[in-house]
């Protein structure tokens, strides 16, 4: 039997179960491991970019647990972004499409990741910091490391830590927001970076208030793997 719904991305290994309620661990990929102690693989549904690395008994990619552990939110999902480590994927449900940036860390957490160690600061403080921003200043690189000089030469010319942080995030949702269809309806945001709120407000001032951030955003996939992985059993 299905019992947990485990995601090994390229930056954090989730597990979830859901029995008697909701419960989860998050730990870094390297140490996926601990998260399976004592768990035997024919209770686990895996996604994530090592799902097929790790024990398992079923195995689904990231588009499809994404629906399905959306689906334990909406209903019916129209567009699913989700910010993961390594990758940004746009998954439009309802035209059954999806685009992935994988090529580029600027649109990914990394790049939040990489920021915040530039100044000395944890990615889950980002969105404290942003609250006090006063103004936003454009970016105008898209790649990471020219991103960072550009920043850097903000800050030298006397511009605020809170203003530059907030303006990253606008940059930021600005590319995210290229991938994502004009006519998109409601945007349901998933994945660990969707908890930087800093991030949500800049997409909704670019898309309008359609962000949909489900509780616990970044164990989506694994809730979903596990669904997935009941529903299979029952096939
Ligand atoms: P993956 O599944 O690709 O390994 P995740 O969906 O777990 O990735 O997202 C990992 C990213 O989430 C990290 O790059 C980190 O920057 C970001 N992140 C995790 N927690 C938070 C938080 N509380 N606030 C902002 N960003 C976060």
């Amino acid at each position: 039997m299905i019992r947990y719904g485990v995601d090994v991305g390229s930056t954090t290994a989730k597990i979830v179960s859901l029995t008697p309620e909701l419960r989860y661990r998050i730990r870094e990929t390297r140490e996926w491991e601990t998260l399976l102690e004592g768990i035997p693989s024919h209770e686990i549904a895996s996604t994530g970019y090592f799902r097929h690395k790790i024990p398992h008994r079923v195995a689904a990619t990231e588009i499809t647990t994404a629906i399905y552990g959306v689906r334990e939110y909406i209903s019916d999902p129209e567009v699913i972004v989700d910010i993961g480590g390594q990758d940004t994927k746009v998954i439009d449900v309802q035209r059954n499409n999806f685009i992935v940036n994988d090529k580029c860390s600027a649109g990914t957490g990394a790049f939040l990741e990489f920021i915040a160690h530039h100044f000395g600061l944890r990615v889950t403080d980002l969105s404290e910091i942003h609250e006090k921003a006063t103004r936003t200043i454009k970016i105008n690189h898209t790649c990471s490391v020219f991103a960072l000089s550009e920043v850097v030469s903000h800050l030298v010319d006397g511009c605020r830590v809170e203003d530059l942080i907030a303006s990253i995030h606008q940059a930021f949702a600005e590319r995210i927001a290229q991938m994502i269809p004009d006519d998109a309806g409601e945007i349901v945001l998933i994945g660990g970076t969707a908890q930087n709120r800093g991030i949500i407000r800049a997409l909704e001032e670019i898309l309008g208030e359609r962000i949909y951030t489900p509780p616990n955003p970044q164990i989506i996939n694994a809730l979903g793997a596990l669904r997935y992985g009941e529903e299979r059993e029952e096939w």
